[in-house]
């Protein structure tokens, strides 16, 4: 056993081994140490290797899922090796081969359970889509395949280096898998071998998999896609032993057309999770209204991937509108979809041959509620256009309804060993052995009656166990009658205090019952294998027709939100205003609510003139929340919702970019100032004139000259060479002198009033430079002591003075000259230089005259 066990420890990696022993699996070394830990279980021994104790634990096998969803969830992947035969095969085998009667059962190892590879409704989350991805490097660029297993969903893309982080982010894989030793593979990324991404063989198995003969059916695709596709798909080979998952034609998307958004800037926004980890607080948690898991995982992947498509904003927006308008056909189809199964999981699970007799009871409700959605929709003739799309998907399944509708009872179970899920009526032979077995079943019942009449015994009673099967039972005290030796009963057991029986026609009946279960449960699973096969051949459409209802019910969602807060239609237009009204956040609005407290509106007009708005006023003033909400507002318009405003028009976003100054921002490892000098570099350098970036607070991470400093070069810059739209919140008083030198900047602050003493915080932008911090009455708020706070102003006093004698902070930068200026200047140098490089002969220079060039060029510098 050991050399067995060993062997299939070699071959699981680096997975955790599930070796199955009878009702158990049972983890053993280094595995067992690990999973006593995650899953809290006792860690025992049980023999010795190499005269040390073997370390063991053991889950059992039929609670194992939600041991396997605690690993999974720990960062494990799990290796399951089952019995690949039964004891007694083990024995039949070994007497053939003429070894002694001790038989070693034979095990393999049958599939892995990674993070990326579920399929279990169990261990997936119904709202949240699962994705594994797969990246690589090729031409210079970056080809990405991901999917969702469990839905079936395939997407290849590409992108250059400098933008995987973005879209690994937008992605939000559970597990990527890339070539073995690729230097730009993200951290917890699992190598593979390089020969497996290879472009030519990811088309082979892509076009073998759909049976095609080109992929230009299904769009455009890449060498480097193609080669991502490749070390998916031999991923997938790998985990699920040879037998592939659900697979949809692979969608190519092009990088262009959504708004590109990086890790940071979605973590700071805290779009599908907060800053504390889960969805609470979360903006999807603030706008959720979808009835189904499918709703909610495609209204999280269209927040992860708003659009840069103005058609189809306004297609999306449309529909939203006008189940807006019609709240009594929107409750209805709300309705609808609520009592629906969740179908894409169902067919992903039933693909991937895990499928349960309940997954085809799913599909058969999920399909005929479509058609009854559609039905709903098909009496109106004022259809948006997206309608008209998605109609034709929602219905088309009649056929294969019917066929379900017949074949299954109403509530198929999970399990099939035990058979009952084919419904009366369907098949004539099944229905005759259920006869059979029901007449059998009858016909015991009389011969208890029968026997207590023969023996006079009235206690007598015919039992079932799994041991003996039907047998008959009396007390001790009873049984002389049944003992005589032609009473017609054979003795098989003595309990204590009753002995049990067998009779010829007990027996008999037995029997039959034996037999016609185990025909009839032979009739049910082919029935069984013949509806999957029905299911599998139509995946495409039952996929078509899963995505169909999920696009209604977040489009009836963001309906039913927008009317729940009054919110609005947004207009994507060309051009590059960012014109808000009355904008709104929506978690801290939420928040607020919740302690019946009023958020206050605020407008934002960004435009060609008018691009850069600098935010000041005191802290907890309000000015993060404005930031966001205007990013947000932007996403949710560019994702095709309406937004928490009075109106907006918003030119179209091509990327997005939010930053947090340092000391909110508890990134671990590298210090928090050079994250935001890092992330603040990657602005300046991605962020185009059709950009939005929010910048908050950047530069506090560090000494105040310096903050201040970098604070202005970096606001300068933006203003000057990105030329993007840009909200900047910053406490930097210094900074409103930037006014006077930058055309298209304009000075805001969030207003405050001290009454009586206290600081009264009005969350309302004003135009106009920040009159003071108020940072004493904001300490005074947070309940710092008196004694410190009157400290504090003496000391404020003493700074003051100094400041009106000096100058200030910022003395003197006034006469600096602009960043583009000061950058021509350079670049003008820089220029001159390279001519007179140009300009010589290098191998015609005397050695003095060549000293002489380099006396000249050093004065210059
Ligand atoms: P700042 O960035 O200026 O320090 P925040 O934006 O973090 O301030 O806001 C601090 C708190 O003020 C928020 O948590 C919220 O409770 C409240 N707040 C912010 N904006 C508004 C608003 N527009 N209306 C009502 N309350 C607000």
């Amino acid at each position: 056993m050991m050399a067995q066990y060993l062997a299939l420890r070699e071959e699981a990696g680096d997975c955790l081994l599930f070796y199955r022993m009878g009702d158990f699996f049972e983890l053993f070394f280094d595995d067992a140490k690990k999973a006593a830990a995650i899953l809290d279980i006792a860690l025992t021994t049980r023999g010795e290797h190499n005269g040390a104790p073997i370390p063991m634990c053991g889950v059992p096998v039929h609670s194992a899922e939600s041991y396997l969803a605690r690993l999974i969830k720990g960062g494990c992947r799990v290796a399951i090796a089952e019995q690949t035969e039964t004891p007694a095969e083990a024995k039949e085998r070994a007497r053939k081969e003429g070894r002694a009667s001790k038989a070693l059962v034979a095990r393999d190892i049958v599939r892995f359970v990674t993070a990326g590879t579920l399929t279990e409704e169990a261990l997936l989350e119904p709202r949240r889509a699962n994705v594994l991805a797969a990246a690589c490097a090729m031409r210079g660029l970056v080809g990405i395949a991901a999917c969702d297993i469990s839905t079936g969903q395939m997407e290849l893309e590409e992108c250059a280096p400098d933008r995987l982080g973005a879209t690994l982010a937008r992605l939000g894989a559970s597990e990527l898998v890339v070539p073995d030793g690729w230097e730009l593979a993200p951290e917890n990324a699992i190598a593979r071998s390089g020969h497996e991404f290879s472009s030519e063989g990811g088309e082979e198995r892509l076009k073998l998999i759909h049976g095609v003969a080109t992929l230009d059916g299904f769009g455009s695709f890449t060498r480097p896609m193609l080669a991502a596709a490749g070390g998916l798909i031999a991923y997938l080979d790998h985990v699920g032993r040879g037998s592939l998952p659900l697979l949809l034609p692979p969608q190519a998307r092009a990088g262009e057309a959504t708004l590109a958004m990086d890790e940071a800037t979605r973590a700071s926004l805290e779009i599908l999770e907060s800053a504390q980890g889960g969805r609470r607080g979360s903006l999807i948690d603030a706008i959720d209204r979808c009835v189904t898991g499918a709703g909610a995982r495609q209204l999280a992947e269209d927040l992860s991937a708003p659009l840069t498509d103005r058609t189809a904003i306004a297609e999306r927006l449309e529909l939203v509108e006008w189940l807006h308008d019609d709240a009594l056909l929107r409750e209805d189809l709300r309705a609808a979809l609520r009592a629906l199964p969740d179908v894409g999981r169902a067919l992903g699970r039933i693909v991937a041959g895990r499928g349960s007799p309940r997954d085809l009871g799913q599909l058969r409700d999920g399909l005929s509620g479509a058609r009854v959605v559609a039905d709903r929709l098909a009496r109106r003739d004022d259809l948006p256009v997206l309608f008209e799309t998605l109609l034709p998907g929602l219905s088309g399944h009649g056929a294969l309804v019917d066929h379900f509708e017949r074949a299954l009872v109403p509530a198929p179970p999970t399990e099939r060993g035990q058979g009952g899920y084919i419904a009366e009526g369907y098949d004539s032979a099944l229905d005759e052995l259920r006869v059979m077995s029901g007449n059998a079943r009858r016909a015991i019942a009389a011969l208890e009656t029968k026997y207590r009449e023969e023996t006079g015994v009235a206690a007598l009673k015919i039992k079932h166990n799994n041991v003996l099967g039907y047998f008959i039972e009396v007390p001790s005290r009873h049984a002389d009658k049944l003992m005589e030796p032609d009473s017609g009963f054979s003795h098989r057991q003595t309990m204590a205090g009753a002995m049990r029986f067998n009779a010829l026609a007990l027996h008999e009946e037995a029997s039959r019952i034996t037999e016609a279960g185990a025909h009839a449960l032979a009739a049910e699973e082919a029935h069984f294998e013949s509806l999957v096969a029905e299911a599998v051949a139509a995946r495409r459409e039952i996929a078509r027709t899963a995505a169909a209802l999920a696009r209604i019910d977040v489009a009836a969602g963001q309906a039913e939100r927008a009317a729940e807060g009054g919110w609005t239609r947004p207009h994507v237009v060309e051009g590059l205003s960012l014109d808000i009204e009355g904008g709104r956040h929506p978690v801290v609005e939420a928040a607020l609510m919740a302690q019946s407290e009023r958020f206050v509106a605020n407008d934002c007009r960004l435009g060609t003139h008018d691009r850069l708005w600098l935010i000041g006023g005191p802290n907890m003033g309000g000015k993060s929340t404005f930031l966001r909400q205007n990013a947000l507002i932007v996403l949710l318009a560019q994702a095709g919702g309406f937004v928490p405003a009075k109106a907006a028009r918003i030119g179209m976003v091509d990327r997005l970019f939010s930053r947090v100054g340092a000391s909110d921002n508890l990134a671990r490892g590298r210090s928090t100032f050079m994250v935001e000098m890092v992330e603040t570099a990657a602005i300046l350098a991605q962020a185009t004139e059709s950009s939005f970036v929010i910048l908050d607070e950047v530069g506090r991470g560090t000494s105040t000259y310096d903050g201040l400093a970098l604070a202005w070069a970096v606001a300068e810059a933006v203003h000057e060479s990105n030329r993007c739209r840009c909200l900047f919140a910053t406490h930097y008083h210094e900074l409103a002198r930037l006014a006077e030198t930058c055309e298209a900047l304009s000075l805001h602050h969030v207003r405050a009033r001290e009454w009586k003493g206290d600081l009264v915080l009005l969350h309302e932008l004003a135009e106009g430079p920040a009159d003071r911090s108020y940072g004493l009455a904001v300490a005074r708020l947070a309940g710092v002591p008196p004694k410190v706070i009157s400290r504090a102003k003496s000391v404020l006093e003493k700074l003051e003075k100094g400041r009106a004698e000096t100058g200030g902070l910022a003395a003197g930068l006034g006469d600096l000259p602009l960043f583009a200026a000061a950058e021509d200047a350079r670049e003008e140098q820089c220029d001159t230089l390279r001519d007179k490089l140009r300009e010589m002969d290098v191998d015609a220079l005397a050695p003095r005259d060549a000293l002489e060039i380099l006396y000249d060029l050093k004065r210059e510098a």
